[in-house]
Protein backbone atom coordinates (compact mmCIF):
# COMPACT_ATOMS: atom_id res chain seq x y z
CA UNK A 1 0.00 0.00 0.00
CA UNK A 2 1.06 3.93 -0.33
CA UNK A 3 -0.26 6.72 1.53
CA UNK A 4 -1.16 9.70 -0.49
CA UNK A 5 -0.94 13.21 1.39
CA UNK A 6 -2.64 16.67 -0.31
CA UNK A 7 -2.11 19.52 0.94
CA UNK A 8 -4.27 22.21 1.08
CA UNK A 9 -3.59 23.76 -1.83
CA UNK A 10 -4.06 20.36 -3.45
CA UNK A 11 -7.71 20.42 -2.43
CA UNK A 12 -8.49 24.28 -2.32
CA UNK A 13 -11.54 24.51 -4.53
CA UNK A 14 -13.70 21.95 -7.10
CA UNK A 15 -10.67 22.04 -9.28
CA UNK A 16 -8.26 21.08 -7.13
CA UNK A 17 -10.12 18.18 -5.61
CA UNK A 18 -11.01 16.96 -9.04
CA UNK A 19 -7.74 16.65 -9.77
CA UNK A 20 -7.11 15.01 -6.67
CA UNK A 21 -9.58 12.31 -7.75
CA UNK A 22 -7.50 11.81 -10.82
CA UNK A 23 -3.64 11.46 -9.30
CA UNK A 24 -5.26 8.70 -6.77
CA UNK A 25 -7.30 7.18 -9.43
CA UNK A 26 -4.74 6.73 -11.07
CA UNK A 27 -2.75 5.13 -8.26
CA UNK A 28 -5.46 2.44 -7.67
CA UNK A 29 -3.62 -0.89 -7.97
CA UNK A 30 -1.19 0.26 -5.03
CA UNK A 31 -3.69 0.79 -2.69
CA UNK A 32 -4.07 3.88 -1.75
CA UNK A 33 -4.55 5.23 1.50
CA UNK A 34 -5.36 9.13 1.34
CA UNK A 35 -4.87 11.98 3.94
CA UNK A 36 -6.33 14.64 3.53
CA UNK A 37 -5.32 18.70 4.68
CA UNK A 38 -8.41 21.39 4.90
CA UNK A 39 -8.87 23.93 2.36
CA UNK A 40 -6.24 26.42 1.89
CA UNK A 41 -6.71 28.68 4.65
CA UNK A 42 -9.26 27.10 6.00
CA UNK A 43 -7.75 26.36 9.30
CA UNK A 44 -6.35 29.98 9.97
CA UNK A 45 -10.06 31.16 9.45
CA UNK A 46 -11.06 28.38 11.72
CA UNK A 47 -8.10 29.88 14.40
CA UNK A 48 -9.64 33.12 13.76
CA UNK A 49 -12.96 32.78 14.47
CA UNK A 50 -12.16 30.64 17.65
CA UNK A 51 -10.23 33.77 18.94
CA UNK A 52 -13.01 36.08 17.86
CA UNK A 53 -15.71 34.21 19.95
CA UNK A 54 -12.60 33.39 22.59
CA UNK A 55 -12.96 37.82 22.53
CA UNK A 56 -16.99 37.91 23.16
CA UNK A 57 -17.03 38.43 19.45
CA UNK A 58 -19.48 36.61 18.21
CA UNK A 59 -20.44 38.12 15.32
CA UNK A 60 -17.15 38.55 13.35
CA UNK A 61 -16.89 34.42 14.20
CA UNK A 62 -20.06 33.57 12.59
CA UNK A 63 -19.41 35.75 9.61
CA UNK A 64 -16.56 34.31 9.30
CA UNK A 65 -18.35 31.05 9.56
CA UNK A 66 -20.51 32.14 6.79
CA UNK A 67 -17.62 32.17 4.08
CA UNK A 68 -16.17 28.91 4.64
CA UNK A 69 -19.93 28.02 4.86
CA UNK A 70 -20.26 29.11 1.49
CA UNK A 71 -17.16 28.25 0.10
CA UNK A 72 -17.86 23.82 1.00
CA UNK A 73 -20.95 24.38 -0.29
CA UNK A 74 -19.64 26.01 -3.58
CA UNK A 75 -17.04 22.78 -3.96
CA UNK A 76 -19.80 20.62 -2.99
CA UNK A 77 -21.98 21.30 -5.86
CA UNK A 78 -19.47 21.87 -8.47
CA UNK A 79 -18.29 18.08 -7.60
CA UNK A 80 -21.10 16.55 -7.02
CA UNK A 81 -24.35 15.47 -9.20
CA UNK A 82 -27.23 16.92 -8.24
CA UNK A 83 -28.60 13.27 -6.20
CA UNK A 84 -25.62 12.89 -4.64
CA UNK A 85 -25.26 16.92 -3.70
CA UNK A 86 -28.62 17.35 -1.99
CA UNK A 87 -27.62 14.47 0.41
CA UNK A 88 -23.98 16.21 0.95
CA UNK A 89 -25.98 19.39 1.33
CA UNK A 90 -27.70 18.51 4.76
CA UNK A 91 -24.82 16.58 6.15
CA UNK A 92 -22.17 19.56 5.50
CA UNK A 93 -25.23 21.90 6.84
CA UNK A 94 -24.86 19.78 10.21
CA UNK A 95 -21.43 20.12 10.57
CA UNK A 96 -21.84 23.92 10.12
CA UNK A 97 -24.32 24.60 12.43
CA UNK A 98 -22.74 21.80 14.98
CA UNK A 99 -19.36 24.55 14.39
CA UNK A 100 -22.16 28.07 14.73
CA UNK A 101 -23.14 26.43 18.28
CA UNK A 102 -19.68 25.82 19.29
CA UNK A 103 -18.97 29.23 18.16
CA UNK A 104 -21.88 30.60 20.10
CA UNK A 105 -21.13 28.42 23.11
CA UNK A 106 -17.23 30.52 23.10
CA UNK A 107 -18.49 33.43 22.86
CA UNK A 108 -20.71 33.14 25.81
CA UNK A 109 -17.93 31.70 27.90
CA UNK A 110 -15.86 34.33 26.36
CA UNK A 111 -12.96 32.23 26.80
CA UNK A 112 -11.04 30.14 23.87
CA UNK A 113 -9.43 27.01 25.71
CA UNK A 114 -6.43 25.27 23.54
CA UNK A 115 -8.88 22.06 24.19
CA UNK A 116 -11.73 24.24 22.38
CA UNK A 117 -9.55 25.47 19.98
CA UNK A 118 -8.57 21.77 18.56
CA UNK A 119 -12.42 21.37 18.67
CA UNK A 120 -12.77 24.06 16.35
CA UNK A 121 -9.22 23.69 14.07
CA UNK A 122 -10.92 19.74 13.18
CA UNK A 123 -13.58 21.13 11.64
CA UNK A 124 -10.97 21.96 8.43
CA UNK A 125 -9.68 18.24 7.70
CA UNK A 126 -13.11 16.85 9.01
CA UNK A 127 -15.08 18.92 6.28
CA UNK A 128 -12.25 18.25 3.66
CA UNK A 129 -12.16 14.33 4.35
CA UNK A 130 -15.67 14.24 3.98
CA UNK A 131 -16.14 16.13 1.13
CA UNK A 132 -13.07 14.50 -0.73
CA UNK A 133 -14.72 11.09 -0.37
CA UNK A 134 -17.88 12.00 -1.53
CA UNK A 135 -15.88 13.33 -4.83
CA UNK A 136 -14.01 10.12 -5.12
CA UNK A 137 -17.54 7.90 -4.74
CA UNK A 138 -19.05 9.97 -7.67
CA UNK A 139 -15.92 9.76 -9.74
CA UNK A 140 -16.23 6.00 -9.29
CA UNK A 141 -13.82 5.08 -6.77
CA UNK A 142 -14.61 3.08 -3.79
CA UNK A 143 -13.93 5.07 -1.10
CA UNK A 144 -14.57 5.16 2.45
CA UNK A 145 -14.22 8.11 5.07
CA UNK A 146 -12.49 7.41 8.17
CA UNK A 147 -12.54 9.51 11.05
CA UNK A 148 -8.95 10.30 12.09
CA UNK A 149 -10.03 10.59 15.63
CA UNK A 150 -10.59 6.75 16.13
CA UNK A 151 -6.67 5.78 14.52
CA UNK A 152 -4.61 8.63 15.37
CA UNK A 153 -4.63 8.30 19.49
CA UNK A 154 -2.67 11.20 20.93
CA UNK A 155 -1.98 12.58 24.69
CA UNK A 156 -3.71 15.40 25.94
CA UNK A 157 -1.47 18.63 25.02
CA UNK A 158 -3.87 20.20 22.85
CA UNK A 159 -2.73 22.03 19.69
CA UNK A 160 0.55 20.15 19.46
CA UNK A 161 -0.90 16.74 20.66
CA UNK A 162 2.02 14.30 20.56
CA UNK A 163 0.95 10.63 19.39
CA UNK A 164 0.94 7.80 20.93
CA UNK A 165 2.70 5.12 17.96
CA UNK A 166 1.65 1.68 19.59
CA UNK A 167 -1.74 2.38 20.09
CA UNK A 168 -2.54 4.36 16.93
CA UNK A 169 -0.49 1.85 14.87
CA UNK A 170 -3.33 -0.93 16.25
CA UNK A 171 -5.57 1.16 15.38
CA UNK A 172 -4.43 1.71 11.84
CA UNK A 173 -4.43 -1.79 11.50
CA UNK A 174 -7.78 -2.24 12.00
CA UNK A 175 -9.84 0.23 10.47
CA UNK A 176 -7.67 0.45 7.81
CA UNK A 177 -6.99 -3.09 6.57
CA UNK A 178 -10.08 -4.31 5.96
CA UNK A 179 -10.78 -1.48 3.59
CA UNK A 180 -7.84 -2.38 1.82
CA UNK A 181 -8.58 -5.36 1.47
CA UNK A 182 -11.45 -5.05 0.12
CA UNK A 183 -10.06 -2.91 -2.31
CA UNK A 184 -11.57 0.74 -0.79
CA UNK A 185 -9.35 3.44 -1.34
CA UNK A 186 -9.52 5.05 3.07
CA UNK A 187 -9.58 8.60 2.70
CA UNK A 188 -8.73 10.81 6.14
CA UNK A 189 -8.14 14.03 7.28
CA UNK A 190 -4.92 14.73 8.60
CA UNK A 191 -3.78 16.93 11.29
CA UNK A 192 -6.35 16.02 13.92
CA UNK A 193 -6.54 13.21 16.51
CA UNK A 194 -8.23 12.21 19.37
CA UNK A 195 -7.07 11.38 23.26
CA UNK A 196 -7.74 7.85 24.70
CA UNK A 197 -11.18 9.22 26.03
CA UNK A 198 -11.82 10.33 22.80
CA UNK A 199 -11.14 14.05 23.21
CA UNK A 200 -10.44 15.59 19.86
CA UNK A 201 -6.75 16.94 19.78
CA UNK A 202 -4.51 18.26 16.65
CA UNK A 203 -0.72 17.69 16.23
CA UNK A 204 0.35 20.92 15.49
CA UNK A 205 0.04 23.58 12.53
CA UNK A 206 0.99 21.78 9.08
CA UNK A 207 0.58 18.27 10.59
CA UNK A 208 -1.07 16.79 7.96
CA UNK A 209 2.64 15.58 6.74
CA UNK A 210 2.96 14.05 10.10
CA UNK A 211 0.07 12.45 9.92
CA UNK A 212 0.67 11.03 6.40
CA UNK A 213 3.86 9.84 8.29
CA UNK A 214 2.54 8.13 10.61
CA UNK A 215 0.00 5.94 8.54
CA UNK A 216 2.21 5.37 6.68
CA UNK A 217 4.82 4.00 8.97
CA UNK A 218 2.02 2.39 10.62
CA UNK A 219 1.13 0.40 7.92
CA UNK A 220 4.56 -0.46 6.57
CA UNK A 221 3.84 1.44 2.98
CA UNK A 222 6.07 1.24 0.60
CA UNK A 223 6.13 5.11 -0.12
CA UNK A 224 4.53 8.18 0.94
CA UNK A 225 3.85 10.70 -1.33
CA UNK A 226 3.36 14.46 0.02
CA UNK A 227 1.11 15.88 -2.98
CA UNK A 228 1.75 20.33 -3.00
CA UNK A 229 2.01 22.93 -5.55
CA UNK A 230 5.36 22.67 -6.54
CA UNK A 231 7.53 20.29 -8.44
CA UNK A 232 9.95 19.38 -5.39
CA UNK A 233 12.50 20.32 -3.71
CA UNK A 234 15.27 22.96 -5.77
CA UNK A 235 18.66 23.21 -5.75
CA UNK A 236 18.05 27.00 -4.79
CA UNK A 237 15.32 29.56 -4.45
CA UNK A 238 14.21 29.69 -8.78
CA UNK A 239 13.59 33.40 -7.88
CA UNK A 240 16.69 34.49 -7.25
CA UNK A 241 18.52 31.76 -9.91
CA UNK A 242 16.49 30.85 -12.96
CA UNK A 243 19.06 28.16 -13.28
CA UNK A 244 17.75 26.07 -10.64
CA UNK A 245 17.14 22.46 -11.36
CA UNK A 246 15.11 20.19 -9.57
CA UNK A 247 16.59 17.85 -6.73
CA UNK A 248 15.36 14.57 -7.86
CA UNK A 249 16.66 12.73 -4.47
CA UNK A 250 17.59 13.79 -1.23
CA UNK A 251 18.94 12.38 2.06
CA UNK A 252 16.65 13.39 5.15
CA UNK A 253 19.27 14.97 7.02
CA UNK A 254 19.93 17.12 3.94
CA UNK A 255 16.42 18.17 3.63
CA UNK A 256 16.00 18.73 6.96
CA UNK A 257 19.40 21.26 7.20
CA UNK A 258 17.79 23.11 4.12
CA UNK A 259 14.07 23.57 5.63
CA UNK A 260 15.88 24.76 8.83
CA UNK A 261 17.76 27.33 6.79
CA UNK A 262 14.30 28.71 4.84
CA UNK A 263 13.64 26.05 2.01
CA UNK A 264 9.57 25.63 2.77
CA UNK A 265 8.42 22.81 0.86
CA UNK A 266 8.29 20.19 3.49
CA UNK A 267 9.41 20.00 7.15
CA UNK A 268 11.16 16.68 7.17
CA UNK A 269 11.26 16.51 10.59
CA UNK A 270 7.25 15.95 10.23
CA UNK A 271 8.65 12.56 8.33
CA UNK A 272 10.72 11.24 10.57
CA UNK A 273 8.52 8.07 11.33
CA UNK A 274 8.74 7.19 7.75
CA UNK A 275 12.21 7.60 7.25
CA UNK A 276 12.91 5.79 10.17
CA UNK A 277 11.34 2.87 8.94
CA UNK A 278 13.36 2.92 5.80
CA UNK A 279 10.11 4.75 3.69
CA UNK A 280 10.97 7.19 1.34
CA UNK A 281 9.03 9.96 0.75
CA UNK A 282 8.00 11.70 -2.08
CA UNK A 283 7.16 15.19 -2.41
CA UNK A 284 5.14 15.87 -5.66
CA UNK A 285 2.99 18.58 -7.92
CA UNK A 286 -0.87 17.84 -7.86
CA UNK A 287 -0.62 20.52 -10.97
CA UNK A 288 2.07 18.94 -13.03
CA UNK A 289 1.42 14.81 -11.82
CA UNK A 290 4.14 13.29 -14.15
CA UNK A 291 6.80 15.17 -12.92
CA UNK A 292 8.32 12.58 -10.67
CA UNK A 293 9.37 15.16 -7.83
CA UNK A 294 12.01 15.39 -5.60
CA UNK A 295 12.55 11.21 -2.66
CA UNK A 296 13.42 11.89 0.27
CA UNK A 297 15.30 8.76 1.38
CA UNK A 298 16.95 7.76 5.07
CA UNK A 299 20.22 7.76 3.21
CA UNK A 300 21.64 9.63 0.30
CA UNK A 301 22.60 7.94 -3.07
CA UNK A 302 26.12 8.91 -4.22
CA UNK A 303 26.67 12.06 -6.06
CA UNK A 304 29.20 13.76 -8.61
CA UNK A 305 28.37 17.48 -6.85
CA UNK A 306 29.63 18.74 -3.89
CA UNK A 307 26.08 19.79 -2.82
CA UNK A 308 22.94 19.38 -3.41
CA UNK A 309 21.32 22.82 -2.45
CA UNK A 310 21.79 26.20 -1.26
CA UNK A 311 19.36 27.71 0.66
CA UNK A 312 19.93 31.58 1.96
CA UNK A 313 17.48 33.01 4.72
CA UNK A 314 16.83 36.61 5.02
CA UNK A 315 15.84 39.13 7.82
CA UNK A 316 18.39 38.13 10.60
CA UNK A 317 20.26 39.81 12.59
CA UNK A 318 23.78 39.25 14.45
CA UNK A 319 24.20 40.08 17.56
CA UNK A 320 27.94 40.41 19.14
CA UNK A 321 28.37 39.66 22.47
CA UNK A 322 31.92 40.73 23.55
CA UNK A 323 33.43 40.10 26.85
CA UNK A 324 37.15 40.35 26.96
CA UNK A 325 37.36 39.00 30.90
CA UNK A 326 34.40 37.14 31.12
CA UNK A 327 34.21 35.06 28.43
CA UNK A 328 35.19 31.73 29.58
CA UNK A 329 34.46 32.02 32.55
CA UNK A 330 32.35 29.16 33.60
CA UNK A 331 29.04 29.58 33.40
CA UNK A 332 29.09 32.56 31.22
CA UNK A 333 27.46 31.14 27.98
CA UNK A 334 24.66 30.11 29.78
CA UNK A 335 23.45 33.28 30.94
CA UNK A 336 23.71 34.50 27.31
CA UNK A 337 21.88 31.55 26.36
CA UNK A 338 19.50 32.21 29.51
CA UNK A 339 18.70 35.40 27.90
CA UNK A 340 17.82 34.72 24.72
CA UNK A 341 15.44 31.85 26.42
CA UNK A 342 13.76 34.72 28.82
CA UNK A 343 13.17 37.03 25.54
CA UNK A 344 11.98 33.80 23.49
CA UNK A 345 14.29 34.39 20.56
CA UNK A 346 15.76 31.56 18.92
CA UNK A 347 19.58 31.24 18.23
CA UNK A 348 20.51 29.74 14.31
CA UNK A 349 24.02 29.99 13.87
CA UNK A 350 26.69 30.49 16.93
CA UNK A 351 30.33 31.26 16.42
CA UNK A 352 32.51 31.67 19.30
CA UNK A 353 36.06 33.62 19.99
CA UNK A 354 38.61 34.12 23.12
CA UNK A 355 36.72 37.31 23.74
CA UNK A 356 33.25 37.22 22.14
CA UNK A 357 30.21 35.09 21.01
CA UNK A 358 28.46 36.44 17.46
CA UNK A 359 25.04 34.58 17.81
CA UNK A 360 22.17 34.53 14.76
CA UNK A 361 17.92 35.47 15.15
CA UNK A 362 15.49 36.27 13.15
CA UNK A 363 15.22 39.56 12.66
CA UNK A 364 11.97 40.70 15.35
CA UNK A 365 10.85 43.41 17.60
CA UNK A 366 12.22 41.78 21.03
CA UNK A 367 15.78 42.24 19.78
CA UNK A 368 16.37 45.34 21.13
CA UNK A 369 14.87 44.18 25.08
CA UNK A 370 17.03 41.14 24.71
CA UNK A 371 20.02 43.41 24.17
CA UNK A 372 19.44 45.48 26.60
CA UNK A 373 19.20 42.50 29.01
CA UNK A 374 22.52 41.44 27.25
CA UNK A 375 24.04 44.89 28.03
CA UNK A 376 24.12 43.74 31.58
CA UNK A 377 26.53 40.72 31.12
CA UNK A 378 28.62 42.51 28.65
CA UNK A 379 29.36 44.65 25.57
CA UNK A 380 26.65 43.77 22.70
CA UNK A 381 25.97 44.90 19.58
CA UNK A 382 23.39 43.85 17.06
CA UNK A 383 22.69 44.57 13.38
CA UNK A 384 20.17 43.76 11.11
CA UNK A 385 19.76 43.57 7.28
CA UNK A 386 22.45 40.07 7.27
CA UNK A 387 21.17 36.81 5.63
CA UNK A 388 22.25 33.00 6.40
CA UNK A 389 23.39 31.09 3.22
CA UNK A 390 23.46 27.56 3.70
CA UNK A 391 25.31 25.09 1.33
CA UNK A 392 24.03 21.30 2.00
CA UNK A 393 25.68 18.31 1.02
CA UNK A 394 26.71 14.92 1.96
CA UNK A 395 29.90 15.16 0.23
CA UNK A 396 31.14 17.55 2.68
CA UNK A 397 31.99 14.93 4.70
CA UNK A 398 34.68 13.77 2.75
CA UNK A 399 35.78 16.42 0.65
CA UNK A 400 38.91 18.31 1.88
CA UNK A 401 39.45 21.75 0.80
CA UNK A 402 35.91 22.62 0.02
CA UNK A 403 35.39 25.83 2.44
CA UNK A 404 38.67 27.34 -0.17
CA UNK A 405 36.80 26.67 -3.35
CA UNK A 406 33.29 28.21 -1.33
CA UNK A 407 35.22 31.03 -0.15
CA UNK A 408 37.77 31.58 -2.94
CA UNK A 409 35.07 33.24 -5.50
CA UNK A 410 33.75 35.25 -2.06
CA UNK A 411 37.13 37.20 -1.93
CA UNK A 412 34.88 40.78 -2.66
CA UNK A 413 32.09 39.80 -0.25
CA UNK A 414 32.01 40.69 3.66
CA UNK A 415 31.83 37.16 4.87
CA UNK A 416 30.87 38.13 8.40
CA UNK A 417 30.29 34.14 10.34
CA UNK A 418 31.44 31.29 9.47
CA UNK A 419 29.85 28.10 10.94
CA UNK A 420 31.21 24.22 9.38
CA UNK A 421 30.61 21.01 11.49
CA UNK A 422 28.05 21.00 13.21
CA UNK A 423 25.93 18.54 10.98
CA UNK A 424 29.11 17.99 8.74
CA UNK A 425 26.62 18.16 5.92
CA UNK A 426 26.59 21.82 5.89
CA UNK A 427 28.50 24.56 5.05
CA UNK A 428 27.57 28.02 6.27
CA UNK A 429 27.65 31.71 6.86
CA UNK A 430 26.49 35.11 7.23
CA UNK A 431 26.70 37.92 5.04
CA UNK A 432 24.80 41.13 4.14
CA UNK A 433 21.09 40.60 3.11
CA UNK A 434 22.02 42.71 -0.29
CA UNK A 435 24.93 40.42 -1.32
CA UNK A 436 22.23 37.50 -1.55
CA UNK A 437 21.40 37.52 -5.18
CA UNK A 438 24.90 37.92 -6.43
CA UNK A 439 26.21 35.20 -3.92
CA UNK A 440 23.90 32.65 -4.84
CA UNK A 441 24.14 33.38 -8.37
CA UNK A 442 27.93 33.01 -7.96
CA UNK A 443 27.92 29.89 -5.95
CA UNK A 444 25.22 28.34 -8.18
CA UNK A 445 27.18 28.73 -11.22
CA UNK A 446 30.21 27.51 -10.29
CA UNK A 447 28.78 23.87 -8.20
CA UNK A 448 25.79 23.45 -10.10
CA UNK A 449 27.69 23.69 -13.70
CA UNK A 450 27.71 20.29 -14.36
CA UNK A 451 25.13 18.25 -12.76
CA UNK A 452 25.02 14.94 -11.60
CA UNK A 453 21.91 13.19 -13.51
CA UNK A 454 21.17 10.29 -11.13
CA UNK A 455 20.40 13.10 -8.43
CA UNK A 456 19.25 16.72 -10.45
CA UNK A 457 16.59 16.96 -13.08
N1 LIG B 1 -4.62 22.27 8.11
C1 LIG B 1 -3.54 22.25 9.05
C2 LIG B 1 -2.76 23.54 8.99
O1 LIG B 1 -3.05 24.39 8.18
C3 LIG B 1 -2.65 21.06 8.88
C4 LIG B 1 -1.98 20.92 7.52
O2 LIG B 1 -2.46 21.45 6.54
O3 LIG B 1 -0.97 20.24 7.46
O4 LIG B 1 -1.88 23.72 9.79
MG1 LIG C 1 1.60 21.77 4.84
Amino acid sequence: MIVMKFGGTSVEDAKAIDRAAAIVKGRGPEKPVVVVSAMAKVTDALLEMGRAAGAGDRETALKVSRGLRERHYNAAGELLGTGIFTQFHSELEADFDALDELLRGIAAVGELTPRTADHVAAFGEMLSSKLVTAAFSARGMDSSLVDSRACIVTDSSYTRAVPIVEETNERLGLKLTPLLDNGRVPVMGGFIGATRAGVTTTIGRGGSDFSAALVGAGLGAERIEIWTDVDGMMTTDPNLCPEARRIKVISFDEAAELAYFGAKVLHPATVLPAIQKNIPVYVLNSRNPTCEGTKITARAPRCRNSFKAIAAKKRITIVDVAAPRMLMAHGFLKAIFDAFDRHRVPVDVVSTSEVSVSLTVDSNESIPALAADLAKLADVKYEGRKAIVCLVGENLREIPGIAARVFGILTDVNIRMISQGASEINLTFVIDEDDVPRVVRRLHETFFADLDPEVFA
